[in-house]
């Protein structure tokens, strides 16, 4: 069962692009299509320094070669619907991807940061009964070129003065749109490449500023920090006993909290970073203070911080968020227990946009 669901279906695979290779692979695509390998790194630099996507603007390249470079830079994305929320500083996007699958991105600009979600896969495999994406399975997943895309966007949105408060820039990407990322694995570490290696290799941000969720594939989580890529693990936990945690991340039935544990913090070891523990207070189900002190005393003296998330409840679900004094006494719990812990901000909400919403009812 596990098999299956790790195995997305190669069905509706993308063309490839450009943004699928790493350097040495797009200087070798440049000789397959017939031009000089130094074409793959004026390519690479209007797509990620001067985020320019239309070659017709790209004047140090003739027009001819122009040409020819459209075979490798297929249009993967198409926005479908936008939908924005507080004065546009969250900007929701719907995407229909060449084989007709949706996915959505949210760009959510703070008074010092723009954090953007990103979707890594079509649907997702994993089945957690309180999210709005696990709720239609797995559609496939997406190519790098299509997730780096998802990051373009806003990024260009930003540079072109598309976002209130004047031109920017983005700081932080979460991988918490659709989709398991690491059971797209080899893609995903792709794109943190493309993320974080510097110009013209990718767009050179800050390692810390990407953050990777996932429900907990231990074994990949300590793949991934054997990467040399030390990017911020979120590990989206949601209760501290197996028991409870069977029924809330399914996959718990085949890496129990003290294996997701011990991975994450083979992480922290390996990183030097925090890991981020993700908890959904869902009211009467997870949020009873026995639990917060249970995971309290999993969780003290490791280098971890825990962030709640008020549920938001998904169409047809039985479920609400927890009470503001039940929220309160996890907090408390979590504190006393010397456990650094915050709330997290839920925006989007208005616009479904917000945590585990992202389910692309646009067909
Ligand atoms: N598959 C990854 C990333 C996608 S979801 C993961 O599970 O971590 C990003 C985060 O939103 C996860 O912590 C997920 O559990 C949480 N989430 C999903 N649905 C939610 C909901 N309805 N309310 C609050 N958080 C939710």
């Amino acid at each position: 069962m596990v098999d299956l669901v790790l195995q997305a279906p190669e069905r509706g695979k993308p063309p490839r692009h450009l943004l699928d290779l790493s350097r040495p692979e797009r200087r070798a695509a440049m000789s397959d299509l017939g031009l000089p390998a130094f074409r793959a790194d004026q390519v690479s630099t209007h797509l990620l320094t001067h985020l320019q996507n239309d070659p017709d603007e790209w004047t140090d390249i003739s027009a001819s070669d122009r040409t020819t470079l459209r075979a490798v830079l297929p249009n993967l994305v198409q926005p479908v619907r936008t939908l924005t929320c507080d004065d546009g500083a969250t900007v929701k996007t719907l995407y229909r991807l060449h084989d007709g699958s949706l996915v959505e991105s949210v760009l959510m600009r703070y008074p010092d940061r723009v954090t953007m979600c990103i979707s890594s896969q079509a649907g997702c495999g994993m089945n957690c009964p309180f999210c709005a994406t696990g709720q239609a399975g797995l559609t496939r997943n997406l190519s790098t070129a299509e997730i780096v895309e998802q990051v373009l966007a806003g990024a260009r949105a930003l540079a072109n003065n598309e976002i209130p408060g004047g031109p920017g820039r983005i700081s932080n990407v979460v991988f918490m749109g659709m989709g398991e990322p690491l059971a797209n694995y080899r893609t995903v570490v792709a794109t943190l490449h493309r993320l974080i290696d510097p110009a013209p290799e990718g767009l050179g941000m800050s390692a810390r500023g990407v953050t990777v969720s996932t429900v907990g594939l231990a074994p990949r989580i300590r793949e991934l920090a054997e990467e040399g890529l030390p990017v911020t693990l979120a590990v989206s936990l949601h209760a501290p006993d197996d028991h409870l945690r069977d029924t809330l991340v399914p996959i718990n039935n085949r890496w129990k909290v003290a294996e997701v544990l011990d991975a994450a913090w083979f992480y922290a070891e390996r990183t030097g970073r925090r890991v981020s523990i993700e908890y959904a207070l869902i009211k009467d189900v997870n949020d009873q203070r026995w639990r917060a002190e249970l995971l309290g005393e999993m969780l003290a003296g490791h280098l971890a911080h825990v962030n709640l998330i008020p549920l938001n409840p998904t169409p047809g679900s039985k479920w609400t968020a927890s009470t503001p004094s039940s929220q309160r006494e996890f907090v408390a719990g979590l504190s006393e227990a010397g456990v650094r812990v915050t709330v997290r901000d839920t925006r989007g909400r208005e616009i479904d946009g917000a945590c585990g919403q992202l389910a692309a009812l646009e067909s």
